[in-house]
């Protein structure tokens, strides 16, 4: 009888912009992602071309599956937060995985349902499992980076979480 996969526990990881909960199996990783800001869609989020090809030109290459079949360049400018996040994630996962083959397509989708979960609430799934774990950990981190600047950069709704400065002088 074939051993049954164990599931590695959730990892959370948590800033206060957003929060994302990962689960690992031996063929794909889930992320649930809850946004803590009022900005769920790059529509308002109108530097994040810049940042994007600052930071990360090649996402542009990526196909992607679009309700409108929109290319990413045109889509990224009004989707949602955690679709932008899933092609992020994909970029930096595709310069860390190693496949000498390159036979391996690395592929996301992200799903979420406002209905049924709280408005905010993303479910994004990767088919790369947890033989990837430490690529897919490295790539999170600098995807967090990413997206924590382009909420910053652009948003001034979501620094009334922070703390206010004090001024001197
Ligand atoms: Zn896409």
């Amino acid at each position: 009888m074939p051993a049954k996969p164990t599931d590695h526990l959730p990892i959370i990881f948590s800033n206060p912009l957003f929060t994302l909960q990962i689960k690992q199996n031996h063929s794909d990783t889930s992320i649930k992602m809850v946004m803590l800001t009022n900005h769920l869609n790059t529509k308002t989020l109108p530097n994040t071309t810049k940042v994007l090809n600052n930071n990360l030109p090649k996402i542009y290459s990526h196909k992607c599956f679009n309700y409108l079949n929109a290319p990413f360049q045109r889509e990224v400018k009004k989707t949602e937060i955690g679709h932008l996040f899933e092609h992020i994630l994909l970029e930096y996962l595709s310069d860390l995985k190693k496949d000498p083959d390159e036979k391996f397509i690395l592929e996301g989708k992200t799903k979420w349902d406002w209905q049924t979960d709280n408005v905010g609430i993303f479910h994004i799934k990767l088919n790369i499992g947890f033989s990837d774990e430490v690529i897919v950990y490295s790539a999170l981190e600098k995807a967090i980076s990413l997206l924590k600047i382009i909420l910053k950069t652009n948003s001034k709704k979501a620094q009334i979480l922070q703390k206010p400065q004090t001024l001197t002088s």
